[in-house]
């Protein structure tokens, strides 16, 4: 049987847009843009030109892709002619293969929120499909409250859509705009519309109000839709839109759907989809989601023993699909509950082969122990545990010695009379025969310290340029009768890999000035930095 196309269509730059928090520059549309076309979505919907200066500069000129670049806008206003719209005429000048018009398809919006009359709409809807057709453009028609237009009124709703389709609209979608319809709601109502209009003109786009996007876009297609929206890593308005990042390895890699869809997206681009996720979290310098299903750092992380062991016959046994598949790696969490298994199965991740009666493997697991107990946490900080590893077996060269450092934190009124707190560090660092004093001011004393630690490393300076942070988390514990301290930090590198490191002490300085220190020694054995 031959396999059905199912369209996706990425709108990460336009309602992924709407995010609170999110403000995306033209270069990080552009940037964006080429990461979604690499990786094989069928539609980019870049902006709304007319709407602000970055989108209409977007669409200024021809963006050459593979996909089809889509422009998004309003139909026409009600009462007016298309050739007297400015923002339609916006929307129609845009450089665009593809324009996708939003239209009210509630009779209750139309009469409430629009103030016209239904037909006013429909006629709008058709008026604004054909101006964009003669502009040699394929249309698509964003049906908004279709869903819970469906439900009030069935014959309207229908009557937009059909609208759009009769007037040669490629698509049609059906927009759950609040995100409060359930997926047997979407599987019935999709059924529903393509009795009317064939499916491989239908398109779902779903907000996640109730956790139900990626279901309800699931719910569509097998109602008969064969086209998903969606945004990276569930970027939109409230709590977003459907998951292309999990979405689209279901597509590829459940048989219910390999059986019958072919999409855009090959094997090899699935492989970078965690890369992807990842790269659009640290171009809006966020923390990456652990638990986010397929590219999670936790996502293939185990931690109970028998199941690590298990893991290690045969990794079917725990997992749903291979991590590799999508990117991300299997993870045998060390930590207070792991067995010997664990702690072998990880070494031999990080390239150690040590044999299981090795009496270094239950020195290690003793430290492993006794540091947790105290507040260590290697389950997350992976680059720590492998130093601490590398340690044991006597792996880690001397590279430097921080002999001495200070940091201070002053705050004092201005020059121009506002009180500032400003934060200096001193660091005085031995390299070899070499020694070396930098000193920095940070926006905190951490910060301070970061940047003087890393400010002149002599001869490993060049290992280490790529080095950045991504994230300084801070946690208070109650170990025993006194509060300590628990930084964790997580560092990125030019090639895109990232790593957490751990310090703990009762001075919070201290925790971060041995997670500081763990992730450059880290990064420089990861870079081959000679010893
Ligand atoms: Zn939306």
């Amino acid at each position: 049987m031959s396999r059905e196309r199912l369209y996706l269509f990425d709108t990460t730059l336009r309602d992924g847009a709407q995010t609170n928090g999110v403000d995306f520059t033209l270069a990080d549309k552009l940037t964006i843009a080429r990461m979604l076309d690499e990786l094989g979505v069928d539609y980019i919907e870049a902006g709304y030109p007319g709407a602000n200066p970055t989108d209409t500069n977007f669409f200024a000129e021809k963006r050459p892709m593979h996909a089809q670049v889509t422009a998004f806008g309003m139909t026409r206003r009600p009462g007016r002619s298309t050739s007297n719209d400015p923002g339609l005429a916006a929307v129609l000048a845009a450089e665009a293969d593809a324009i996708c018009f939003v239209a009210k398809s509630s009779d209750y919006h139309v009469r409430v929120a629009l103030e016209t009359t239904e037909e006013e709409n429909l006629a709008s809807i058709r008026d604004s499909v054909r101006a964009a057709k003669a502009k040699g453009r394929e249309v698509l028609l964003d049906c908004e409250h279709f869903f819970d237009g469906y439900k009030a009124n069935p014959d309207y709703a229908l009557a937009c859509a059909k609208a759009a389709y009769d007037e040669g609209a490629r698509w049609v979608v059906l927009c759950d705009t609040n995100g409060g319809t359930l997926p047997h709601e979407v599987e019935k109502i999709v059924g529903e519309v393509c009795k009317q209009i064939p499916g491989d003109h239908v398109g779902i786009h779903a907000h996640n109000d109730t956790e139900q996007a990626v279901a309800n876009s699931f719910a569509a297609v097998r109602a008969g839709a064969r086209q998903i929206q969606g945004t990276l890593n569930g970027l939109g308005e409230r709590c977003g839109n459907a998951n292309l990042v999990s979405i689209i390895p279901t597509l590829k890699l459940k048989a219910e759907f390999t059986d019958k869809f072919d999409i855009g997206v090959s094997d090899a681009a699935l492989g970078h989809i965690a890369h992807v996720s990842h790269a659009l979290d640290d171009l809006l310098n966020r923390a990456a989601d652990r638990h986010a299903p397929y590219v999670g750092e936790s996502a293939f992380a185990t931690k109970a023993g028998i199941h690590a062991s298990a893991i290690m016959k045969d990794p079917a046994t725990y997992e749903h699909v291979a991590p590799e598949t999508v990117g991300n790696k299997r993870k045998l969490l060390v930590s207070d509950q792991s067995g010997r298994s664990n702690l072998l199965a990880e070494l031999d991740r990080i390239g150690f082969a040590v044999d299981k009666d090795d009496p270094r493997l239950s020195r290690l697991l003793d430290e492993v122990k006794e540091r947790e107990a105290i507040g260590y946490a290697y389950e997350t900080a992976d680059a720590s545990f492998e130093l601490l590893a590398r340690r044991l077996l006597g792996k880690v060269p001397r590279y430097f010695d921080v002999e001495q450092f200070d940091v201070s934190v002053e705050q004092r009124i201005n020059a121009k009379g506002e009180r500032v707190t400003v934060s200096m560090a001193v660091v005085k660092v031995r390299v070899g025969e070499e020694l070396l004093i930098s000193a920095a001011e940070g926006n905190g004393p951490v910060n301070a310290l970061d940047l003087a630690l890393r400010k002149d490393l002599g001869k490993y300076q060049s290992f280490i340029t790529g080095l950045e942070l991504t994230d300084y988390r801070v946690r208070i514990l109650n170990a025993g009768t006194e509060a300590v301290t628990r930084v964790l930090i997580e560092s990125a590198d030019e090639s895109g890999d990232r790593w957490t490191t751990i310090g703990v002490s009762s001075n919070i300085i201290d925790a971060s000035f041995q997670a500081l220190m763990d992730s450059i020694v880290y990064k420089l054995i990861k870079s081959g930095a000679p010893a």
